[in-house]
């Protein structure tokens, strides 16, 4: 019996421990990106972190339950100017979201990669190790942003 209570009591405080840390950790991010850590924005930030995939407005509304949608809307395009996530369009309708790499600064994302998205399972993803290649354009032309959609099987899907 004592070897079980042990057991257990090492579990407990494990599982506590992790569970602060999370916390932790997503008021961390929000402090570093200088956002101010309201419960709303550490909810929406701990759902995304917890994300394998890009999620749209309504599929993050409908992950945390009874919210407002207009109030996870502002989070996240306040969270897309402090360069916490970045946008994507793909072609699906609505624009997904996904967290930035870490040098993403406020009013400039530099994570200029390309994104792909699964014909069999719909899911957006983010290739961090895939850039997009430098476009070249006509001489008065000015840029804006580049989008680079790749579409195909994902290897989950794929096997
Ligand atoms: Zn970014
Ligand atoms: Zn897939
Ligand atoms: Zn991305």
């Amino acid at each position: 019996m004592p070897i079980y209570s042990t057991t257990f009591f090492i579990f407990t405080s494990t599982a506590r421990q992790a569970k602060e840390i999370m916390i932790k950790e997503a008021e961390d991010i929000l402090v570093h990106k200088e956002i101010s850590p309201t419960a709303m924005r550490l909810l929406v930030l701990r759902f995304l972190l917890n994300q394998a995939s890009a999620i749209s407005l309504t599929e993050l509304e409908k992950g945390l339950g009874p919210s407002d949608r207009v109030t996870i809307y502002r989070v996240l395009k306040k969270f897309e100017e402090k360069g916490l996530v970045h946008s994507i369009d793909d072609g699906s309708g609505a624009p997904k979201y996904a967290l930035c790499a870490e040098d993403c600064v406020a009013g400039h994302h530099h994570d200029l990669h390309v994104h792909f998205f699964c014909n069999a399972c719909r899911e957006t993803s983010c290739l961090p190790k895939s850039k997009i290649p430098q476009v070249t354009l006509p001489e008065g032309f000015a840029s804006e942003e580049v989008n680079l959609m790749v579409k195909g099987t994902c290897s989950k899907c794929i096997a």
